[in-house]
């Protein structure tokens, strides 16, 4: 017991904290939770204190993989435990209403593929729905054909597969609109709209100044006769707009009367060529949700006006209106987001398609190794909070880590490779471990013969000695800017005494060409043949990063960068 072996009970400790934190602990935490743990030890200050400095230094001597391998022999426990799910993450707020359950939704316009801005909403809405129970509805809203992608209807269902929504069922806006032109027949009858022949510039101005236009105390007959021809296609685009009759003293113009239903004769609907009466969201937004029974609607603040105009119509049609939860603004830097940006650099070349690594879309990111869940897992971390933040990408890889890093194989990458041939080196096979935390997924075998590829950027003048990873020893001798290399035994102590790095290297005669693909740029070097068996996963090049491995023909391996 650790009473009577306090030392094994800090060195396991230290151990642990090591390689959770990546460097060694000081002895007071170490200290602090072994006493934590040993109530019994706490009469023996003096003497755990004097250990914990030996146990510190006995982890302080091993190399950061051989933490790893020692506490996943001696704590096997201990080792999983790092990687247990965090479950102490907020949960989200409770909704108001939702006690037997909910209908929600996600709404995305078919523009294209989904992006990371698109992902809040679509996984804050399944995990309520999850939470509460009850129906997720995927509503494509496709009512402007001026931003209809008609590639992008399949490609948002893709993400949504990808993303692993919990949908329940899926309606398409196009699809519904005689129901939109029923209710909007309701909606003039019961006096909550007019159709509105006025040009355009001229209705603004009379807004602005809080005025009706003459439209507006059209009798409810006119208003009826005018829907009529508008739908039997009397007037053309731009010659009549249904509005909704509010409040022209609301201090907001925009909430003046705001249109409803326009007209556009071009372009055509790809789904619904013969359409030319389209509700604005507004109007279809309320009407599904109504007509679906949307218990919830959890959407981003950039909505809240829409919000205030929504509540006219349910005011006018006397329907309740769902509970609104509007989020925060959520700045994404680093990737491009825009969907006309990116088609166009796409059309241009400029990016290799939907899913290249420079792009924000979730086939990007699914591209790059980054896994559904966590993604899911960093936007239910941020939330519904309304205060604007800004996404953070290392939250988001820390999440893929987490669920990466226990999986991954490991494996040799050399980028910029140079070939050195080492005199006086034995042949030797190489075993290196696949996982460093699970020596039950066995070795790989790298045999030396020679020859060894070793990354450019560690050879550097001023480096006298290198430690190739899991095979031994290397003096540099320089000739001005050319070294020659010598076998300088096995001993991992006199590497460390050397201060030598720990480097990567593959065997010149069976390395495997490799190019790896990150936001930065390419880099070209050469991997293990076992890569080629990888393909579609994620591992780990050692030193380097997690990659996932997207391609691997005759000519080599293909690798898109992950996270480090
Ligand atoms: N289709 C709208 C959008 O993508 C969402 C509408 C809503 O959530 O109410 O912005």
């Amino acid at each position: 017991m650790a009473g009577d072996d306090p030392k094994s009970a800090l060195f396991l400790c230290a151990l642990q904290n090591a390689v959770k934190h990546g460097g060694v602990p000081q002895a007071g935490a170490v200290i602090g939770m072994v006493m934590g743990t040993h109530p019994e030890l706490r009469s023996r200050a003096k003497e755990v204190s004097a250990l914990a400095k030996e146990a510190i230094a006995e982890v302080a001597a091993l190399s950061v993989d051989e933490r790893v391998a020692r506490l996943q022999a001696d704590a096997p426990e201990q080792y999983t435990a790092l990687f247990a799910k965090h479950e102490h993450r907020k949960g989200l707020p409770d909704l108001e209403g939702a006690e037997h359950g909910v209908v929600m939704r996600f709404a995305p316009n078919p523009s294209g593929p989904l992006h990371i801005g698109h992902a809040r909403a679509a996984a804050l809405n399944d995990a309520y729905v999850k939470q509460y129970g009850g129906r997720y509805i995927l509503r494509i809203e496709d009512t402007d054909p001026k931003r209809v992608d008609p590639d992008a209807y399949e490609m948002v269902k893709e993400d949504i597969r990808w993303l692993g929504l919990e949908i329940t069922e899926t309606v398409t806006q196009s699809d519904r609109l005689p129901f939109y032109y029923e209710l909007c027949r309701e909606l003039i009858g019961r006096g909550g709209a007019y159709v509105c022949t006025c040009d355009n510039e001229h209705f603004k101005e009379l807004k602005q100044a809080k005025v009706a236009c003459p439209c507006r105390d059209q009798p409810v007959e006119t208003g009826l006769a005018l829907w009529e021809k508008m739908l039997a296609h009397g007037f053309s685009e731009g010659e009549a707009t249904v509005r909704v009759r509010t409040d022209l003293f609301n201090p907001d113009p925009a909430m003046r009367d705001f249109p409803v239903f326009r007209i556009l004769d071009a372009p055509a609907h790809p789904k619904k060529p013969d359409a030319f009466v389209y509700p604005l969201m507004n109007f279809s937004v309320v009407a599904d949700d109504h007509l679906l029974g949307v218990t919830h609607v959890i959407r981003g603040k950039d909505h809240i006006a829409n919000t205030r105009r929504q509540r006219y119509i349910y005011d006018h049609f006397g329907w309740e209106v769902p509970v609104y939860r509007h989020y925060g603004r959520m700045g994404i830097e680093g990737v491009v987001l825009s969907t006309s940006q990116m088609r166009k650099g796409i059309d241009d070349g400029v990016y290799t398609g939907w899913d290249d690594i420079r792009l924000g879309t979730l086939r990007a990111l699914a591209r790059r190794g980054i896994s559904p869940e966590a993604v899911k897992n960093a936007m239910l971390a941020i939330g519904i909070g309304d205060t604007d933040i800004s996404f953070s990408w290392d939250n988001l890889f820390a999440e893929n880590k987490k669920i990466v890093d226990p999986v991954a194989n490991r494996y040799f990458f050399v980028p910029d490779p140079v070939t050195a041939t080492i005199a006086g080196a034995p042949h030797h096979v190489a075993h290196a471990q696949l996982h460093p935390g699970d020596a039950a997924r066995g070795v790989r075998t790298l045999a030396f013969e020679g020859s060894v590829l070793l990354p450019a950027a560690e050879l550097r003048p001023e480096v006298t000695m290198v430690r190739l990873k899991d095979l031994f020893n290397v003096n540099l001798a320089w000739d001005g800017a050319t070294p020659s290399f010598a076998y300088a035994g096995d001993s991992l102590a006199d590497a460390r005494a050397a201060k030598a790095h720990i480097i990567q290297w593959l065997p010149a005669q069976e390395a495997v060409p490799c190019t790896l693909l990150t936001p930065e740029g390419e880099m070209t070097g050469a991997c293990e043949p076992a890569v080629r068996s990888e393909l579609d996963k994620v591992v780990q090049f050692e030193r380097v990063g997690f990659v996932r491995i997207d391609a691997v023909s005759e000519d080599g391996v293909r690798a898109y960068f992950t996270h480090k």
